[in-house]
């Protein structure tokens, strides 16, 4: 019985001193923990699966009714962190670990080779190797990490990773190039998919919010056929599109834009 309520006592003393720190959360630990409903949807829903694979089922459709030009073979142009793959257990250990993103833990994450398959994207991208297609999976990740991600892929069963068809970062997180390229080699680019505007051309790249609307409402008939997008509430360039300098500024004030940026109600 005394040792309970010793035992009772120490709780009741951790909890008190966990709870000073918890009334008073620094604006860093703020800022990771403002995800963890978006990991918890990413993570644990059925929903977040669903749109997976309404995706890739909409991007089947859209390759096999795309027509075929002579001389010019279909292609596929992907993009590979939250379109491809899912990297949300690295964004969860951003939040246990109190860690802001940083190139060299990304890195580490990397040559880990612990991403998942995005539901449905493997069925995909070996259907349209099997169908006549070629799959270009053109990712931001540093070309450091080339031989970690292709091997990562390879585990997860997707079909056509060489050093054709993985195109990562050079000089520029601008794909434009890198798509151009790959229509100057002759091939007919059916379909893009990414989690990211960027991942679709030059026309968003270093936009702010209003500008990347604009362009999905210019380009609305385009989404489901040519253009094919993956859920992303983790990360992307619509967060630094909050603000004009975002990526440079404290985590203060990135908490005080988050809000600023909010639609609310008066309430009455
Ligand atoms: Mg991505």
């Amino acid at each position: 019985m005394k040792r309970m309520t010793l035992l009772g006592t120490s709780v009741l003393v951790a909890l008190a001193l966990s709870g000073c720190a918890a009334q008073k959360p620094d604006a860093a630990s703020q800022l990771n923990q403002q995800s963890v409903m978006a990991l918890n949807w990413f993570q644990q829903s059925g929903e977040y699966r669903a749109l997976a694979y309404q995706a890739f089922n909409f991007a089947r459709l859209s390759f096999d009714n795309a027509p075929s030009l002579v001389g010019k073979p279909k292609a596929v142009i992907v993009d590979l962190d939250e379109t491809m793959i899912d990297n949300s257990a690295y964004s969860a250990w951003q939040v246990k670990a109190g860690q802001p993103f940083a190139d060299k833990s990304w890195s580490t994450w990397n040559q880990a080779r612990q991403a998942t398959a995005v539901p449905g994207a493997v069925d995909f991208a070996n259907y349209v190797n099997s169908h006549g297609g070629t799959m270009f999976y053109v990712s931001n990740r540093d070309r450091k990490d080339a031989a970690a991600t292709a091997d990562n892929l390879k585990r997860l069963g997707f079909s056509g990773v060489n050093e054709k068809t993985l195109r990562l970062r050079t000089d520029s997180s601008n794909k434009q190039a890198r798509f151009d390229a790959i229509r100057a080699e002759g091939y007919n680019v059916v379909l893009y998919i990414g989690d990211n505007l960027n991942d679709y051309g030059a026309a968003t790249y270093h936009q702010d919010n209003a500008q990347r609307r604009a362009f999905v409402d210019q380009n609305h008939s385009r989404f489901g056929t040519q253009f094919i997008i993956l859920p992303n509430p983790l990360y992307g360039d619509w967060e630094s599109g909050l603000a004009a300098g975002y990526n440079q500024m404290t985590p203060e004030q990135k908490l005080q834009i988050r809000e600023a940026n909010l639609k609310a109600w008066n309430g009455k």
